[in-house]
């Protein structure tokens, strides 16, 4: 079966503005059928929606994720349960691996949102590339599916939603036997992947940018 998976959103676990249960609902929604919540260095969010969704059952499934900040950039990870990784993406690879974690590296050419650059060809380990994100330029996600191909990796397109209209904007087709965490995964490493290229629509943006802003004053004010 074809499944449609956007695995890289945000909640209020990091600097997203919904929470896991209303990402779930609005992703099933959407028609997706597979989420992961990936906050910035925090399972919790993902883990949350994971047990949210085992409850009620149903779609989408939640892959369990986080967005890790490495010295050189960040890195999504996807595992069966929570992991303390380290920051260098070198020491991060072994240890997803001997945990059979999915290592892939967010938006790799976009500045604003530190993506690692061409350091993605220092490392052969990847299990798929992030080769389009919908929050990312044109020109970034191009360097992305260059850098895939040539690195003969899988290529992943998410959104990296920050607000509830985002979800699901770009995604994924995987194609799976079964319905799990186990098999998606399996699925993502075989290369059984469609990515879809969407952007962002233009009045998502807008609400994304002031967002950001309110974010920003939000935890400015909480630190003076
Ligand atoms: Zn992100």
């Amino acid at each position: 079966m074809l499944l449609r998976a956007d695995l890289h959103i945000h909640s209020t676990f990091s600097d997203g503005r919904a929470s896991p249960s209303e990402i779930l609902y609005i992703a099933g929604e959407k028609g997706l059928d597979v989420i992961s919540i990936t906050d910035h260095d925090t399972f919790a969010g993902s883990l949350i929606a994971h047990r949210y969704q085992s409850k009620i059952g149903g779609l989408p499934l939640v892959i369990i994720g986080v967005e890790v900040r490495c010295v050189e950039g960040d890195v999504l990870v996807y595992c069966e349960k929570e992991i303390d990784f380290p920051r260098r993406i070198d020491l991060l690879l072994e240890k997803a691996h001997v945990e059979s974690c999915l290592v892939v590296p967010a938006h790799p050419y976009d500045i604003v949102r530190l993506g690692i650059g061409d350091l993605i060809f220092n490392y052969k380990e990847w299990d798929a590339i992030e080769v389009w994100n919908a929050s990312s330029t044109k020109g970034a996600n191009l360097k992305a599916i260059k850098a895939a191909q040539l690195l003969g990796k899988p290529g992943l397109a998410n959104s990296d939603a920050h607000i509830p209209e985002e979800i699901g904007t770009s995604y994924t087709y995987i194609e799976v036997d079964e319905l799990s965490q186990g098999s998606i995964m399996e699925a993502i490493r075989k290369g059984k992947v469609k990515p879809v290229y969407r952007s962002r629509p233009f009045n998502s943006v807008i609400k994304r940018a002031l967002w950001s802003v309110k974010h920003l004053v939000r935890g400015f004010m909480k630190k003076t």
